[in-house]
């Protein structure tokens, strides 16, 4: 066997989720893919908050001292912190040669140390639980006696008012017990690791869910590239079992579908689409839908984004804050439209002039059509408790919503385009040709986000314009997108 490989505290759950994962990130790093924003997004969250929760035991030394590559140098300075009675250590590093973790936070308390690890989540995890198990290996290993190691994360109660208040806005969980009970677990998996990395050799495993569960791996890329569209790529509205049983039997037609195999009502209506490219369409459904709505007609979309740590008053963690929203408005059917738009204007919250021109602009009669009408529902109930001056009139705009989703999640009207989904992303296209998200910069909502998260640091007047104009562009195409659709049901019951 050749010198066994340091496997850290984010390898070992790495080789859990996959152990092919394992081996090609420390043989073959290079083949990873390239970090997408909004990974390196979730990365800058989980240091900020870590950063952040150092605050629960102020006036610590950070033992990586910034270079977490210095591995050996992180391991000595902490025990030199620890010898030396350093009460609090941040980042303190331990290794014995086979396994390393970084604690984030490491605090002798009445004389016993204790240990704390923080994630930007607002619960525990399972994989948290193997994560802490682990940490809880490899410090024992070193030698150091731990009484407690808990899990620290964000407390999603917590409302802000004024500064931050560091001990309300973090829970900790004390996890010590389960640590111990599955010390063994650890072990064997280690074991496992070690012997699959000493062998030399990457383990042949076929991608499934592993590629994406608890997280999306860096080699997806890599591992998928060979794999070719097939008639069943993107369908949705089936399950993922069946998928795989009519992928591996080679069904292409319900004379193929597996003995034995039940269908629901909607996964016919999905593969008939598939198999025969038929449609469906309930008129007495669509004609009772289009009776339900009253002029003058209001079309609007919200876009939100979270914050970790909450930034302003009356908001809690990873709260859905809108900032931006794209209002049709047409008098008559048939008539002309008018637009209105709103987005907030960073550091600025957006809330206080949203609800304003939004109370304005959607005035008090007509119905307002959304898509998805819990996603605005729940943000206009939201508004309403956290501005309870506009409570009454945010009730009363949330009682005049109308869900333009409904036709299609019920399928009365089922196109083969649609693939088995009824997001809007897949209906526009299905239904009326030459709209597409595809020619704007912004074409999904968490991208939206990320670009308005993004003004807050943009120092650069001329971007911050650009973004903002594709902000601008892609939440209007909402919009239009529904007066499409819905001009689309209307005309079906003509014909
Ligand atoms: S993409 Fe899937 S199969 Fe490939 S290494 Fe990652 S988890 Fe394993």
């Amino acid at each position: 066997m050749s010198a066994l490989a340091t496997i850290s505290k984010s390898s070992f759950i790495r080789g859990k989720q996959c152990l092919k994962s394992l081996y090609l990130h420390i043989n073959e790093p290079w083949l990873k893919d390239e970090i997408s924003e909004a990974k390196q997004h979730v990365f800058n969250i989980g240091h900020e908050t870590g950063r952040l929760a150092q605050q629960l035991f102020p006036g610590g030394i950070d033992a990586s001292r910034g270079r977490p590559q210095e591995v050996k140098e992180a391991v000595a300075f902490t025990q030199q912190l620890i010898a030396g009675g350093q009460g609090v250590i941040y980042e303190a590093a331990f290794s014995d040669g086979e396994t390393l973790c970084y604690m984030d936070l490491l605090v002798k308390m009445d004389g016993e140390w204790q240990a704390f690890e923080v994630k930007a989540s607002t619960a525990v995890k399972d994989y948290h639980l193997l994560d802490i198990a682990f940490q809880y290996h490899v410090i024992l290993q070193s030698g150091l006696p731990l009484t407690e190691i808990s899990l620290v994360h964000l407390n999603k109660k917590y409302v802000r008012r004024g500064e931050i208040n560091i001990d309300q806005l973090f829970t900790v969980n004390c996890l010590r017990d389960h640590a111990q009970s599955i010390q063994a677990y650890v072990e064997e998996n280690l074991l496992e690791m070690q012997t699959m990395l000493a062998a030399g050799q990457g383990p042949d495993i076929a991608t499934g869910k592993q590629c994406t569960q608890p997280f999306e791996c860096d080699f997806y890329g890599y591992c998928h590239q060979d794999e070719k569209d097939d008639l069943f790529t993107g369908l949705k509205g089936i399950r993922a079992t069946k998928i795989e049983r009519f992928r591996s039997t080679g069904t292409t037609c319900f004379d193929q579908v597996p003995v034995g195999m039940p269908l629901t009502a909607k996964e016919r209506t999905v593969l008939r689409g598939l198999f025969e490219n038929k449609s469906q369409q309930d008129d007495d459904n669509i004609r009772q839908f289009l009776g339900k709505l009253e002029y003058p007609l209001y079309f609007l979309d919200f876009e939100t984004i979270m914050f970790p740590v909450p930034l302003y008053d009356e908001s809690r963690p990873y709260q859905q804050m809108p900032f931006q929203y794209s209002l049709h408005r047409q008098e008559h059917p048939g008539g002309e439209l008018q637009h209105h738009a709103f987005l907030g204007c960073p550091p600025e919250d957006p809330r206080p002039e949203f609800i304003k021109r939004l109370l304005v602009e959607t005035g008090t009669e007509g119905s307002v059509v959304v898509y998805n009408k819990t996603f605005e529902w729940q943000r206009l109930r939201e508004l309403a408790r956290d501005f309870p001056a506009y409570a009454h009139r945010l009730q009363q705009l949330n009682k005049r919503l109308v869900d333009l989703m409904e036709p299609f999640r019920k399928q009365w009207l089922y196109m083969p385009g649609m693939k088995g989904s009824y997001s809007i992303k897949r209906v526009l296209p299905a239904l009326v040709t030459g709209i597409s998200y595809s020619d704007l910069e912004i074409q999904e909502g968490n991208a939206a986000g990320l670009i308005y998260g993004s003004l807050y640091r943009d120092p650069d007047p001329a971007s911050i314009r650009k973004k903002r104009e594709n902000l601008l562009a892609y939440c209007e195409m909402d919009t239009l997108g529904m007066v499409e659709i819905l001009k689309v049901l209307n005309n079906l019951l003509l014909t």
